[in-house]
């Protein structure tokens, strides 16, 4: 069967979650629409997936959602919408082969779009476009159109054509197969009969229609069709250009054209970056890395998920792979896939497929598993953190507990951790604030642990690398009071603002200060 490896990427309130409900429900996968029930309490500082759950009251987290349309298996990977969890996302986005971009017909591009594009060109990751929320005031198509082409810098060539789009919504013209897919507004909007057409001026769309909005979707159908470019699948699949689809993730408008283009068009599994060299999903041997690590996701088993990017082979349940991290071997008992709601034991996962390693801690993000010794996946940074605080325990009996559940969740990568050479306070570091409200609350609910951070003296942290260690040992030494170690052990140098920073580095010019941490 083929595999379809795909996340969705949106700025929150776009409509990625409706379009991951709608996408469920067109593949079969969810099969009654009433199935969300918008809850009052939606929490953004948790992943958009767990929003999912809450609302349809499924208790287990999941990252993966796996459905099946005829012949092709989607994994959909889930990405935290909220920039504070940027480099979740970034990681995510590392284990993908194509991307979904949900823009608001309303609003075009919005920062955290735009972001979240960057990272997929970095890697020229596919991207498909899903304008939404047609069915209601937006945007001219042409104006977000020629926005995307322009602020993304990418070719746009459009799939479909919204009839009323800022009006009264009455349809999508399917400019590919020439089909009319009729708004029916008789009880709500949605969608209706799909007639097949001879063109965007077929008299049977006035039948259906009202006269002026067939008159415009014939000039400006004609238009978009004779100003933007067709659909060409190599610079798609090279990402030069992303076809766009408008439709309404609410009303089930566009949805079922958006996975039919996921599945003729989207990219097979891809080679993925390694030293010594990519590894081919036609591989034989079994191989694929950690893009997340996952604590407690079952809360009624304290054990750790490792979200694992297969990259060739076929997984066997009880085989042994080896960790290049250490060399050392591991036996895959228990992996686990997700299939629609449900967790279940993996048997056959292969290249594109995303599998759940439960672990006790021997498992990391950036992590190669594989039955070749000789090979390791790259580009997995580690970001440095722009919010350094230090922690301060509400009950001193309970540092065993905290330095427990912080060392998790540091290796987890929720936070990163830093552990200074002189003085007992653990710092942690974050991206975004709300890091902190779900280390919070996680440490509260996972570990028993009730936890205040404090400011820290510090505002700039540095991974610090020599070539020359005795260089490298005098820093340390004559500098103890700004080192620390971060959760890898790892030397890191903290300083109280950028300009004391600067300022460091000129009298240290042979040593490397580095905001990435490459973890392979
Ligand atoms: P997310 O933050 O990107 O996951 O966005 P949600 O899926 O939670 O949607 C944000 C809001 O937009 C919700 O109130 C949705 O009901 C609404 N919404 C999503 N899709 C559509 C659509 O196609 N049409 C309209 N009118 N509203 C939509």
């Amino acid at each position: 069967m083929e595999r379809r490896t795909f996340a969705i990427i949106s700025h929150p309130d776009a409509g990625k979650t409706t379009l991951t409900e709608s996408l469920l429900q067109a593949a079969g996968a969810v099969h009654e629409a009433g199935e969300v029930k918008a809850r009052g309490d939606r929490r953004r500082a948790r992943s958009d997936w767990m929003k999912i759950e809450q609302q349809r009251g499924i208790s287990v987290t999941s990252s993966v959602m796996t459905f099946q349309r005829s012949n092709i298996l989607f994994n959909l990977l889930d990405t935290p919408g909220h920039q504070d969890f940027s480099e979740d996302t970034y990681r995510t986005l590392t284990a993908v082969d194509c991307a979904i971009m949900v823009i608001d017909a309303a609003k075009g591009i919005e920062p955290q779009t735009r972001k979240l594009f960057e990272v997929c060109r970095l890697r020229n990751v596919p991207i498909i476009t899903f304008i939404n929320k047609v069915d209601r005031e937006g945007l001219s198509p042409f104006a977000l159109l020629d926005e995307i082409a322009e602020v993304l810098q990418l070719d746009v060539s459009p799939q479909n054509w919204p009839t009323g789009i800022g009006g009264l919504f009455h349809g999508l013209y399917d400019l590919r197969r020439a089909q009319f897919l009729v708004a029916d507004r008789s009880d709500g909007v949605v969608p209706g009969r799909c007639i097949e057409t001879s063109g965007v001026d077929d008299p049977a769309i006035t039948e259906i229609i009202p006269a002026p909005a067939a008159d415009s979707l014939r000039e400006d159908g004609g238009l978009a069709q004779a100003s933007y470019p067709a659909f060409d699948l190599n610079a798609f699949r090279q990402g030069d250009l992303t076809p766009v689809i408008f439709g309404s993730a609410l009303r089930g408008f566009g949805v079922k054209q958006l996975l039919a283009v996921l599945a003729d068009d989207g990219p097979p599994p891809q080679a993925q970056p390694a030293k010594p060299a990519p590894v081919a999903p036609d591989e034989q041997r079994l191989t694929g890395f950690v893009f997340k690590v996952q604590a407690n996701m079952d809360p009624n088993h304290r054990d750790r998920v490792a979200f694992v990017r297969i990259c060739s082979g076929k997984l066997q349940r009880g085989m042994k792979v080896l960790n290049t991290r250490h060399g050392k071997p591991m036996a895959l008992h228990n992996p686990i896939t997700f299939f629609a709601r449900d967790r279940e034991l993996a048997h056959g996962a292969v290249a594109g497929d995303i599998v759940g390693i439960p672990n006790h801690g021997t498992l990391r993000v950036g992590d190669t598993l594989t039955e070749r010794g000789d090979v390791t996946f790259t580009g997995l940074p580690d970001f440095a953190p722009e919010i350094l605080r230090r922690v301060r325990l509400g009950d001193p009996i309970k540092v065993k507990q905290m330095r427990r559940g912080l060392s998790d969740l540091a290796e987890e990568g929720v936070i990163r951790l830093f552990k200074p050479a002189i003085g007992s306070h653990w710092i942690v570091g974050v991206i975004g604030e709300l890091q902190l409200d779900v280390l919070q609350t996680r440490l509260d609910q996972e570990y028993g642990v009730s936890l205040d951070f404090e400011p820290s003296p510090y505002e700039v942290a540095r991974w610090v690398r020599s070539d020359d260690p005795a260089l490298l040992k005098k820093l340390i030494e004559t500098h103890r009071s700004s080192m620390a170690d971060d959760q890898d052990n790892v030397p890191v140098l903290l300083m109280r603002n950028a300009w004391e920073f600067g300022r460091f580095q000129q009298d240290w010019p042979e040593i490397n200060f580095s905001a990435v941490r490459e973890r392979n």
